[in-house]
């Protein structure tokens, strides 16, 4: 078995508190469009809800990504290109697949 860095470890528990955090706001932003009357998951309109829902559940699923990147061992690269991706970077955003070429 692969022995995770110290830097993985960080970025690991820092992922799984954004994953926490995204999910509390995806059930409060539920709650709210419940209380307001009807809330159609699968209807795409341009109602604020939905569209912060979707906002959310895309980073959601950017933090899964990155869950997985370093259970792979592929942390840290750019899923692009392939080249290291600045620390700064990633500890700014733990969730980031870019690298500042890609990102653009
Ligand atoms: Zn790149």
């Amino acid at each position: 078995m692969r022995v995770w860095s110290r830097f993985e470890w960080q970025q690991q528990s820092r992922l799984l508190d954004e994953r926490e955090r995204l999910r509390r706001q995806l059930a409060k932003l539920r709650t709210a469009a419940t209380s307001r009357g009807g809330y159609e998951p699968h209807h795409v309109n341009d109602d604020e809800a939905t569209i912060q829902a979707d906002a959310i559940k895309s980073r959601l699923a950017a933090v899964d990504e990155a869950l997985e990147r370093i259970d792979s061992g592929s942390y840290g690269r750019c899923v692009m290109c392939g080249s290291q991706i600045a620390e700064e970077g990633l500890e700014a955003l733990p969730a980031v697949a870019l690298c500042r070429i890609c990102v653009v």
